[in-house]
């Protein structure tokens, strides 16, 4: 029986074999937490809570800010970029017609 502080889901568990052939259950260290998105706490999909030994592209989401932000996040992030830079686009256009006279 595990003590009472290993009774959690929070604890990493593992499996060993011993000598006489009996398997046990070992706790390990704690779980992380699941990723969130930075943005609105959402749950990230695709990124593992334990990263060790896994290879770059199975840690991460293969987009700009991936594993940061969640895609819906992303969405509303590029729709404001483009929204300012036409903004800023247009500001500078109507400045090259007009040119400021001192
Ligand atoms: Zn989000």
């Amino acid at each position: 029986m595990p003590k009472p502080s290993d009774r959690t889901t929070k604890r990493r568990r593992t499996f060993k074999r011993l000598p006489g052939g009996k398997t046990v259950k070992r706790v390990k260290g704690k779980m992380k937490g699941k990723a969130r998105c930075g943005k609105c706490g959402a749950e990230l999909h695709g990124i593992p809570r334990d990263t060790r030994k896994l290879s770059k592209s199975e840690k991460t989401v293969n987009r700009p800010y991936g594993g940061h932000y969640c895609s819906r996040c992303l969405r509303e992030k590029i729709k404001e970029k483009i929204k300012s830079l036409g903004e800023r686009l247009a500001q500078v256009a109507q400045e090259s017609q007009h040119p400021p006279t001192s």
